[in-house]
């Protein structure tokens, strides 16, 4: 796919306050992780089409919206301040960056962005070991990069949310992550954000041994989010098709969607391992009965087909 052929990619979704659309500025990265569904293809938008896409958004997110700039890793795409001042001129005035982080280490960077109008990071941070880091992440030498990006968010007063995808290499390591991560943003406020991924139906279906059965993640899990909150740290609510079920949590109701979910690709079974086609979601019949059903949108049927349902706790 050559650059500027390529239709921008925005999402429209719900948020607290307003609208957020997220809009894909490249699908380079300056890493390599094998779980990424971002093709490996080089585009990057071409940039009249970007201000085009700000025209059209503009009135669509008004003042109170948020405009998520993803990737690939946005840092990489030439002319990113340039970009927020341009969408500043239409109205458009609060950001998200979804970020591996490794660039904001440039002394002023982190400060310039949130003085354009990024009012928060999602920064993939994939393990606090470094060895993990460059396998799950494919680079070397990039987690001291990261760690030093974190730390100057957390000193700039920066809304950060630091995003793992649990994997195989990393799970049995949540507890040490959350408490790694405490103690880098300890006084930090406002209070950061850990949130607990898993490795959507693309993500399997490319590095299949990355995959890891939720049942053999939890006890790690409520482990890690006890860790998280005795450091002050908040496990946002989960609200998409990364994120984990409920009742994978110590108190399901603390971390379900507050917001009914789209249940159109759910499809209900209860031995669908190795038999269950197509893309999609997968839940157990009981979780009918659940009271978190509509607000849950279930594992992947990649995962469900790996590992079956079993470590859904449906009543
Ligand atoms: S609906 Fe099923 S998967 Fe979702 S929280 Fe309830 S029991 Fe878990």
């Amino acid at each position: 796919m050559s650059a500027g052929r390529a239709p921008l990619r925005t999402e429209r979704h719900a948020q607290e306050g307003g609208v957020e659309r997220i809009l894909r500025l490249t699908h380079r990265c300056n890493q390599r992780c094998g779980f990424c569904f971002v093709p490996a293809d080089g585009w990057k938008a071409d940039p009249a089409a970007v201000e085009a896409e700000l025209d059209r958004l503009a009135p669509e997110l008004g003042a109170d919206g948020v405009l998520t700039l993803s990737g690939g890793e946005p840092l990489v795409y030439p002319g990113l301040a340039g970009l927020l001042a341009s969408a500043r001129r239409r109205g458009i005035s609060r950001f998200v960056l979804q970020t591996n982080g490794v660039g904001l280490d440039r002394p002023g960077l982190a400060e310039r962005l949130i003085a354009l109008g990024v009012v928060g990071f999602d920064v993939s941070f994939h393990s606090h070991l470094p060895r993990v880091y460059d396998r799950l992440t494919g680079t070397r030498g990039q987690h001291a990069r990261a760690m030093s990006a974190l730390s100057r968010l957390f000193a700039c007063g920066a809304q950060v949310s630091a995003v793992v995808v649990i994997t195989s290499l990393n799970y049995r390591s949540l507890p040490g992550w959350a408490g790694f991560l405490g103690r880098l943003a300890k006084g930090a406020r406002p209070a950061p954000r850990l949130g607990f991924t898993m490795l959507n139906g693309a993500g399997l279906a490319r590095a299949p041994e990355l995959g890891v059965d939720l049942a053999a993640v939890e006890p790690y899990l409520r482990r890690a989010a006890a860790r998280a909150a005795r450091e002050g740290l908040i496990v946002p609510r989960s609200s998409g098709e990364c994120d984990l079920p409920p009742c994978l949590a110590e108190s399901p109701a603390e971390f379900a969607s507050e917001d009914d979910l789209p249940q159109g690709l759910v499809r209900y079974a209860d031995d669908v391992r190795g038999g269950m086609g197509g893309a999609g979601r997968a839940k157990r019949t009981a979780c009918r009965r659940c009271p978190h059903d509509a607000k849950c949108l279930g594992v992947p049927a990649e995962y469900a087909r790996m590992f079956g349902l079993g470590a859904l706790h449906a009543a």
